[in-house]
């Protein structure tokens, strides 16, 4: 199944060009009261809202996917983690412009790093990019929702924690900051264009992705070509951080990485996922 947010808060099913409004199905959610869990409560209780949502599609208003602005399909991960060169292609390609003198380190050294929460949005939101006098660069990632909490998860067993994927971009300001610094402005973290629940992907291992950039293929590989395939990015996400339903792993980026500014209008895709559009602007 293809859910999606769609204009404002509300909870659609997409089929082919159309979306169906079931948001109708959020009332299985349960009103909260302090203390808040750190979860999104959608993807926690996914399995309750699709149930719901069989018995409302059949009636549900339908709406032209074109005529809808698609926000991100995760309201309140509590954190999003990255995945830093993850890709040969990409570790050969970070030359001294990208470096600003960090050593280039293997995942199993470097580790993972996290972006703010607040760095979320949807296609339809798009990029507001910061410091233009700085290079900022598109990173197109296969993103993965985790759905079920976990710690200390084994590598056979990590696949029974994902809700399910979606397109990522991992906006990156260049520069010599901390990564949790320069690739957490606001914006700068698009999940989309839906949820793609995770029966409908056989093995995230072997997807292919690609990035355009005004028409111009960008980025264009597979994530069969992943240092770290999904399974053990889960499996070394989870020695460190209790994974929560609704965190956003970001896979890494293959090769191909490069500039963008306001006015560019950036095409991702993933096989088995789908397709988004999203414009680049220049920050208020
Ligand atoms: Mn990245």
């Amino acid at each position: 199944m293809r859910l999606c947010r769609f204009d404002g808060d509300r909870l659609g099913v997409v089929t082919g060009d159309v979306v169906r409004d079931v948001t109708a199905a959020l009332d299985v959610l349960p009103a909260l009261r302090w203390p808040l869990p750190l979860e999104d409560p959608l993807i926690a209780r996914l399995d309750a809202v699709i149930d719901r949502i069989a018995t409302l599609l059949d009636a549900a208003p339908v709406v032209r996917l074109v005529d809808v602005a698609l926000g991100s399909p995760v309201t309140s991960p509590s954190k999003i983690i990255g995945a830093p060169v993850n890709y040969r292609a990409h570790r050969d390609e970070i030359d001294d412009e990208l470096r600003h003198g960090h050593a280039i380190k293997p995942i199993s050294e470097w580790g993972l790093f996290l972006k703010a929460s607040t760095a979320l949005c949807g296609p339809s939101d798009g990029v507001a990019q910061c410091f233009l006098d700085e290079r900022t660069d598109h990173e197109v990632e296969l993103a993965v929702v985790i759905g079920r909490k976990g710690r200390d998860i084994p590598v056979d067993r990590a696949l029974d924690h994902v809700a399910g994927y979606a397109i990522g971009l991992d906006i990156t300001l260049r520069g010599p900051q901390f990564q949790s610094f320069r690739k957490s402005i606001d914006s700068y973290a698009v999940l989309g264009p839906w949820l793609v629940t995770a029966d409908e992907i056989a093995d995230p291992s072997s997807l292919s992705l690609s990035l355009d950039v005004d028409g111009v293929r960008r980025q264009q590989s597979d994530t069969s070509k992943l240092i770290y395939d999904v399974p053990r990015l889960i499996a070394y996400a989870s020695e460190y951080y209790t994974l929560n339903p609704g965190d956003i792993i970001m896979t890494g980026t293959p090769d191909g990485v490069g500039p963008i500014r306001p006015g560019n209008i950036l095409r991702a895709e993933i096989e088995g996922i789908g397709a988004m559009s999203v414009a680049v602007r220049r920050a208020a």
